[in-house]
Parts: C-alpha cells; sequence; structure tokens
C-alpha cells in the first residue's frame, strides 16, 4: 500500500521491516525470554498471533482515508513520511 514505509527508525535504529516483535526484544534482552515476550505482549504481540513491527507503525487517518505517517513503536516517536 505505502510504498514510503520506514524500514529502520531515525531516532533508535529499531529495524522496522516485519520484523517479529518478540525476536527483536529477544535480541535487546540478550536472550531472556520472559521478559522478551512479557515487553512484547505491551505492543500486542502474543504466542497464538505473533505481530511484526511493521502491523504496527502505520498511523492511518480515517478523515483523510490514507496513511499519513509512521510512529515507531519501540521509541514511540513519529517518523516523517518521505512521500508527501
Ligand atoms: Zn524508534
Amino acid at each position: 500500500m505505502n510504498p514510503m514505509e520506514p524500514k529502520q527508525c531515525p531516532h533508535c535504529n529499531a529495524d522496522l521491516d516485519g520484523e517479529d516483535i518478540y525476536e527483536y526484544f529477544l535480541r535487546i534482552y540478550s536472550g531472556n525470554e520472559k521478559k522478551a515476550m512479557e515487553t512484547a505482549e505491551l505492543f500486542g504481540w502474543a504466542k497464538e498471533h505473533p505481530i511484526s513491527f511493521r502491523l504496527t507503525i502505520g498511523e492511518y487517518d480515517l478523515e483523510q482515508d490514507r496513511t499519513i505517517g509512521h510512529r515507531c513503536p519501540v521509541c514511540d516517536t513519529e517518523i516523517p513520511s518521505e512521500s508527501n
């Protein structure tokens, strides 16, 4: 849909290119599975339905009926869209 989706957060350098959220935190927490899972669940990740970062960052504007930007799920910073 949006070809300008950021691949990486310019603020914290998180990989936003569809990496599984649990996998990401597992790396951040040096393999601590419990902590990684707890944190991933804060982002809506669950064992039964794992999600990747890409699914969490689109900011959709209902009135404009389009994606207006992206937000980094890790540092919660808005990532400016380069498409316009
Ligand atoms: Zn970030």
